[in-house]
């Protein structure tokens, strides 16, 4: 029998997954010696054995990785004979300039699950249980490598039953890092007015007490602080809306188990499987009959709910079924509207003990906030709308290759990028960069992703808008460490991460259909209804919407009223004479100063935001005059369409201006002759689809491109999304949408700096 020896590297999410264990079962089972190591890319492998051992190891290994891991690329090679008689695990390695991935945090694994529920198990009911498949990972990291000491559980040195699971290769916690049981890991208790009142056990039941009364608790989770009541009883979801100052925004809910979701909410194969992934994001889904009780209460004018499983074992707990208890508890990061999530105890207690009348807390820290994610279903494949726990810090391979560069983002739902070599680092969701508690976060953050990546940054890339608190950082970091600085338009990113993402690596330009709310143009004036035509070199603005003036500037875009006026006046449609809604909406004299703001055009900047006419158009239907979140009108009149409806409006193309007065004008007529809202919503949906597409092969005509890039948050609205990928493919089109980050600005640094390194010298 000749005997060999095989090399591997293997790149990808392979540290915190049980990779090195699992190489070391596997190689013992095929009879090879050698050795397993993390490195600076991830893990290397020498195996030496008979050639038919190690073939069967490989075959396992690249079929069946440890469920958390994400191989990126796969590497076997000879290697020089050199006898091992036995394998081994080396210790990792830290070189300064080494970079690794990072796990996201995982929700409870089965197994941890079934032993959190037996009671013979000496975790029974323990609120910590994890293994090397599950648990907190990004967010009790302080540094790399991982491992304990660099992690929150530093604190806790292990007892002999856990150190002996710890360090024994065969055990399903050999080298979890946050392993833990009740005699040495971090526990839980409860508290009213900063009183430490029950402990353990104790303390879940009092916490549950306190939800079956009514009252508002506030929950140290995973990445952060939650505020939770019991999602049936109205007056409770009342009184956190008043407290929480969110008048009608959604709340998300929580459930112990898939069985419970599916009485409130439809779910399709594809939404069950990622409600239960190990992500356990927020799923949007369809309400049932009951759900739709449920949704009167956390989720006014809403068709769909936003669920997500218990995720953790204290959340498991917490929520456990039992006669009496509710089936579903509202779960809101914990936090004042805008403000960024609470996540360390004393600023909990803080900042919250105006909202919540009682806390459970417990004794691990969380280095890092990370809301919950937010994904719905497209073609079967997760569609992102906020990308934050269980995703980020996942990295994305780039078609480029980067020197270390920061892309800051937006301002809205802003996220930043780091990347470096062949990777993107896309932040967690960081929110709206509008007060200084959320630009301290974002500043932590990027010094927490350039510690943990190794990545210093010889370049900064920002938004064009020069008052975005994202630009103003870039701004002054340049000087500060006299790095170039590239700004970049606000589409021409949306175009870029979508390419990014869609791994085109070609200098050729593609289509870029970006309907957004709010982007600086290289005009100065607010962009939003973009057609593009280019690549990350640079961008032509082929068509946009025509621009009209935003009555009152950011009053319009809280009161869609006054945008629908505007619209109305530009389309010569008179308002008044029909009595049409948003005339009916608005004051009197709220008309005037708005009929004056048109005329004078004072406080009345000019935009061609695909976002405001579907905001007016809300107005116009009598849906949504006001709003009190993001989206609001838009997703009123999404859930308003009909969906069996195929009629649609004209609208008109010349030079490059997308007129849609026409439209409005038939759309008004529509209304008046009777035709229903339903039908009128659904046909104005499929006039953006057939405008889409016509602007399409208009382009095509005179260039040959057939790669069209969907970006923008415009794209969030899912009937438009489902319909837009159909219409152009039987064109013989080829739509690229987002498939790793939202559609939404949180996909804008990411562009940035794909944009900002082709344009940088060195590349
Ligand atoms: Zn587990
Ligand atoms: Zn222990
Ligand atoms: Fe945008």
């Amino acid at each position: 029998m000749k005997l060999q020896n095989w090399r591997f590297h293997i790149t990808g999410i392979v540290q915190g997954v049980g990779f090195r264990p699992t190489v070391y079962l596997l190689a013992r089972e095929h009879h090879l010696g050698g050795w397993v190591n993390n490195t600076a890319q991830g893990v290397e492998i020498e195996i030496h054995g008979a050639e038919k051992d190690c073939a069967a190891f490989t075959h396992s290994l690249k079929n069946n990785p440890p469920a958390l891991a994400k191989v990126d690329s796969f590497e076997v090679f000879p290697a020089p004979l050199r006898v091992y008689t036995e394998f081994t695990i080396r210790d990792s390695e830290n070189r300064a300039e080494d970079f690794l991935p990072v796990s996201p945090d995982m929700a409870i694994c089965p197994d941890c699950q079934r032993e959190l529920f037996n009671p013979a198990d000496r975790r029974y009911r323990y609120p910590f249980i994890n293994c090397t498949h599950c648990g907190p990972r990004f967010s009790i990291l302080r540094d790399i490598p991982y491992d304990r000491p660099n992690t929150s559980m530093a604190g806790f040195p292990l007892c002999p039953d856990c150190a002996a699971e710890y360090h024994d290769p065969g055990n399903r916690r050999f080298h979890a890092q946050p392993v833990a049981c009740p005699v040495c890991g971090p526990q839980v208790w409860y508290e009213e007015n900063e009183l430490r009142l029950y402990e353990g056990a104790q303390a879940l039941q009092a916490a549950r007490s306190a939800l079956r009364e009514g009252k508002i608790l506030a929950v140290k989770g995973l990445g952060g602080f939650h505020l939770a009541c019991d999602a049936h009883n109205a007056l409770a979801v009342q009184t956190l809306r008043e407290r929480k100052h969110r008048t009608g925004k959604p709340f998300a809910l929580m459930a112990f188990s898939p069985e419970i979701v599916r009485r409130y909410a439809r779910l399709s194969p594809e939404e069950l499987r990622l409600l239960s992934s190990p992500q356990a994001p927020i799923v949007l889904a369809e309400t049932t009959h009951a759900g739709k009780k449920l949704a009167k209460i956390t989720a006014p004018d809403q068709t769909r709910l936003g669920f997500m499983l218990a995720y953790t074992p204290l959340h498991l707990l917490l929520l456990e079924p039992e006669a009496g208890f509710p089936e579903a508890l509202v779960m809101t990061s914990g936090n004042l509207s805008e403000e960024p999530l609470a996540y360390r105890d004393d600023e909990a207690r803080q900042r919250l003990s105006s909202l919540a009348d009682a806390f459970l807390m417990h004794n691990r820290p969380i280095y890092m906030r990370v809301d919950d994610s937010v994904v719905t279903v497209l073609r079967e494949q997760p569609y992102l709308i906020r990308r934050a726990r269980g995703y980020a810090p996942g990295q994305l391979r780039i078609p480029k290759t980067a020197l270390p560069i920061l892309g800051t983002g937006t301002q809205l739902k802003n996220t930043f990028c780091l990347a470096r070599d062949r990777y993107a680092f896309v932040s967690h969701f960081i929110g709206d960069l509008e007060n200084q508690e959320t630009l301290d976060s974002f500043e932590q953050a990027v010094a927490h992703y350039e510690k943990l990546f190794r990545i210093h940054p010889r370049a900064l890339a920002c938004d064009m808008h020069p008052d975005y608190l994202a630009t103003r950082y870039a701004r002054a970091r340049s000087q500060r460490e006299s790095l170039p600085l590239i700004a970049v338009q606000h589409h021409h990113a949306h175009l870029a991460a979508c390419l990014a993402e869609n791994a085109w690596e070609s200098s050729a330009p593609a289509i870029g259909l970006i309907f957004d709310g709010t982007g600086y143009g290289t005009d100065g004036s607010i962009w939003g209804g973009e057609v593009l035509v280019g690549g990350y070199q640079g961008f032509e603005r082929r068509f946009h919407l025509l621009p009209v003036p935003l009555p009152g500037g950011d009053l319009a875009v809280r009161k869609p009223a006054r945008t629908a006026l505007s619209w109305l006046a530009a389309a010569d449609i008179p308002a008044e004479e029909h009595q049409l809604p948003p005339f009916q909406a608005l004051s009197k004299q709220e008309r005037d100063a708005v009929t004056a703001q048109l005329q004078s055009r004072i406080n009345a900047p000019e935009t061609s935001s695909m976002g405001r006419l579907f905001d007016a158009v809300a107005s116009i239907l009598g849906l949504c005059h006001e709003i009190s979140y993001e989206a609001q009108a838009a997703i009123a009149l999404e859930s308003a369409a009909d969906p069996d409806e195929k009629g649609a409006y004209a609208i008109l193309l010349r030079d490059n201006i997308l007129d849609p007065r026409d439209m409005l004008r038939e759309l008004t007529a529509d209304l008046r002759r009777g035709v229903s809202v339903p039908r009128v919503a659904a046909r104005f949906h499929n006039s953006i689809i057939q405008l889409s597409v016509q602007v399409c092969r208009s382009i095509r005509e005179e260039s040959g491109l057939r790669h069209v890039a969907i970006s923008g948050g415009v794209w969030q609205n899912m009937r438009l999304m489902r319909a837009i990928l159909p219409a152009l493919e039987a064109e013989n089109f080829i739509p690229l949408y987002h498939r790793a980050l939202p559609t939404n600005d949180a996909c804008v640094s990411l562009g940035q700096v794909m944009v900002a390194l082709q344009a940088l010298p060195e590349n």
